[in-house]
């Protein structure tokens, strides 16, 4: 927990999100400024400010992630359409928020940008 983090505060419910899943590791909630009818961003519960900071202790989360995504893409119809996972790290990135998410983008066609 960081006090001036404010995905520590969505977390510990300090303040409200639109959750869509929880449990152990990870929160999932919708983005508030969505970028794709399907904006999610799963957050791992331990504050890990950027991937710059990750260490081998924080490889299983960022594994459960991955199967965590591919269940909600599953279960709100994207795994035949397609989806995609973004990471920002540092501000080349554009990263606004300094602990670690991963955004599930899916909805509309995201090809042709990867950047
Ligand atoms: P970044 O640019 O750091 O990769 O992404 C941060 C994301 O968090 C942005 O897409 C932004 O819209 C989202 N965000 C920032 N503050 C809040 C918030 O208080 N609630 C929610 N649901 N999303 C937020
Ligand atoms: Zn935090």
């Amino acid at each position: 927990m960081n006090d001036q983090c404010v995905f520590c505060k969505i977390i510990n419910k300090q303040i409200p999100s639109n959750m869509v899943h929880e449990d152990e590791h990870v929160i999932v909630f919708a983005d508030i400024a969505p970028q794709a009818p399907t904006h999610l961003l799963i957050v791992p519960k331990v504050h890990i400010p950027d991937l710059n900071e990750l260490t081998e202790e924080h490889a299983f989360v960022l594994g459960h992630i991955s199967m965590v995504a591919k269940e909600l893409a599953a279960r709100l119809g994207l795994a035949e359409t397609g989806w995609r996972l973004v990471i920002n790290c540092g501000a080349d990135a554009g990263q606004t928020v300094f602990h670690l998410h991963v955004h599930l983008l899916g909805g509309r066609p995201l090809a042709g940008q990867m950047a």
